[in-house]
C-alpha cells in the first residue's frame, strides 16, 4: 500500500499551497540524505515526502490525485523514475484511463475544464484553432421584430501578417527546437521525482523559429480592433446566440481561428413587453369611450393601427391585433399584439362636468352596471 500523501507530509486535506510548502520543507531537511549519510529509511522518506510534494504543489496533479488517489499516477512516479527504466509518465496513464489518446497533458484540459469550447489542440504541430469569444451585443426591440444589420468592433488576435500566422520573420527558416531536441517534451528532474512535460520553448511543436517575427515576436498573433457586420435576423430574443465562423481568436501557428458568438440583449421597451412572440401593452382610454364606443389608434412596434373599443367595454378588457407581434425566429409565423385597456376616470371635473355627471348618474339609478350587478347578486347573502 502507497501511503497517503496528505500523511506522508503530515497536513490536512484542506492545507494550503503554503502550509504544503512548510511542511515539505520541515521534512526534507529532516530527511535529507546529506544529514542522514548511509540511512537507507531515511533517504526512503526523503524520497516519498519530495514525491507527495511534487504531486501536491501541483494543482492540477493535486486535484487529480483528491479524486483517483494513488490511481491517478499509476505505474508509481517514484519507484521507476530515477532506475532509468520504462518512465510512466502521469499524464499518459490519464489518457489510457479515459481513452483520451494524444497524451501530451492536453488530457486535462477536457476533464479539468481547461480548454473549453472546442478550442483543441490539433496534435503536436504547434498549430492550434483559436478561442472562441463572445460578444454581447443589446439591440432594440424594433431591431429585433424586423431583424438588423449592426457593425461590432472588438479587440482580439488576429493572425500576424508579416509571418502570416507562423511566427518567423521572413526569409529565415524552421529549426529544430534545442530545448527538447525536437520531441516537443522535456523530462523535468526534480529530486528524485521527474515528470515529463510540454517543451515550454516550442510548446510542444518540437520546432523553432529561426529569427522570431519582428511584428508579433514569434507569437503569430498581434491583438487588434476588428470591426465586423453582423447580421441579427427577425424573431431574436435576449438569449439568442449568433454564430459568426472563424471570427473568433486567431489560431496559434498559423491554425485555425475560433468561432465569435454573439449574445443577444432586448432592451426594454417604453411601451411594450414580450412574451415570446407576443408583445403585450396597456392603453388608457376615456371612461365615455368605453361606455359609447369608439375607434382608437394605437402604437404597433412597425407604426400604428386602429383598434375599435365596442361600447360598454370594462376596464381590463385586452384586445388582440393578430399578427402585430414578433416573427418566430425560424419564420413563417408572427405572434399577437395584446392590447388591454384601462379606463381612466377624470380627476378634475369642471362644475359644469360634474352637474352633467351627476344628472347622469340621477338618470342611471341602478339601471346598467353589468359587472356591479354581477359582484352584488354573489355578495347578496353578505348584507343580509
Ligand atoms: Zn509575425
Ligand atoms: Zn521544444
Amino acid at each position: 500500500m502507497k501511503e497517503d500523501y496528505y500523511e506522508l507530509l503530515g497536513v490536512s486535506r484542506q492545507a494550503t499551497q503554503d502550509e504544503l510548502k512548510k511542511a515539505y520543507r520541515k521534512m526534507a531537511v529532516k530527511f535529507h540524505p546529506d544529514k542522514n549519510p548511509g540511512n537507507k529509511e531515511a533517504e526512503e522518506k526523503f524520497k516519498k515526502v519530495s514525491e507527495a510534494y511534487e504531486v501536491l504543489k501541483d494543482d492540477q496533479k493535486r486535484a487529480a490525485y483528491d479524486r483517483y488517489g494513488h490511481a491517478a499516477f499509476s505505474g508509481g512516479a517514484g519507484g521507476g523514475a530515477s532506475a532509468g527504466g520504462p518512465f510512466h509518465d502521469p499524464f499518459d496513464i490519464f489518457s489510457e484511463v479515459f481513452g483520451g489518446g494524444g497524451g501530451g497533458g492536453s488530457i486535462f484540459e477536457e476533464f479539468f475544464g481547461g480548454g473549453g469550447g472546442g478550442g483543441r489542440s490539433s496534435g503536436r504541430s504547434g498549430a492550434q484553432r483559436g478561442s472562441d469569444l463572445r460578444y454581447d451585443l443589446e439591440i432594440q426591440l424594433e431591431d429585433a421584430a424586423k431583424g438588423t444589420e449592426k457593425e461590432i468592433s472588438f479587440r482580439k488576435p488576429v493572425q500576424c501578417t508579416r509571418c502570416k500566422g507562423k511566427g518567423a520573420e521572413p526569409g529565415t527558416g524552421v529549426v529544430t527546437c534545442p530545448t527538447c531536441a525536437g520531441h516537443g517534451q522535456v523530462t523535468a528532474s526534480k529530486g528524485f521525482f521527474s515528470v515529463r512535460q510540454t517543451c515550454s520553448t516550442c510548446h510542444g511543436s518540437g520546432k523553432k523559429v529561426e529569427k522570431a517575427c519582428s511584428t508579433c515576436g514569434g507569437e503569430g498573433r498581434v491583438n487588434e480592433t476588428t470591426k465586423i457586420k453582423v447580421k441579427v435576423p427577425a424573431g431574436v430574443d435576449t438569449g439568442s446566440k449568433l454564430r459568426s465562423a472563424n471570427n473568433g481568436e486567431a489560431g496559434a501557428g498559423g491554425g485555425p481561428s475560433g468561432d465569435l458568438y454573439i449574445v443577444i440583449h432586448v432592451a426594454d421597451h417604453e411601451i411594450f413587453e414580450r412574451q415570446e412572440e407576443n408583445l403585450f401593452c396597456q392603453i388608457p382610454i376615456k371612461f365615455t369611450l368605453a361606455s359609447l364606443g369608439g375607434t382608437i389608434e394605437v402604437p404597433t412596434l412597425t407604426g400604428k393601427a386602429s383598434l375599435k373599443i365596442p361600447a360598454g367595454t370594462q376596464s381590463g378588457t385586452t384586445f388582440r391585433l393578430k399578427g402585430k407581434g414578433i416573427p418566430s425566429l425560424r419564420g413563417g409565423y408572427f405572434g399577437d399584439q395584446m392590447i388591454r385597456v384601462e379606463i381612466e376616470v377624470p380627476t378634475s371635473l369642471s362644475s359644469d362636468q360634474r352637474q352633467k355627471l351627476e344628472e347622469f348618474a340621477l338618470a342611471c339609478g341602478d339601471a346598467d352596471e353589468p359587472v356591479g350587478k354581477t359582484f352584488f347578486d354573489k355578495a347578496k347573502k353578505f348584507f343580509d
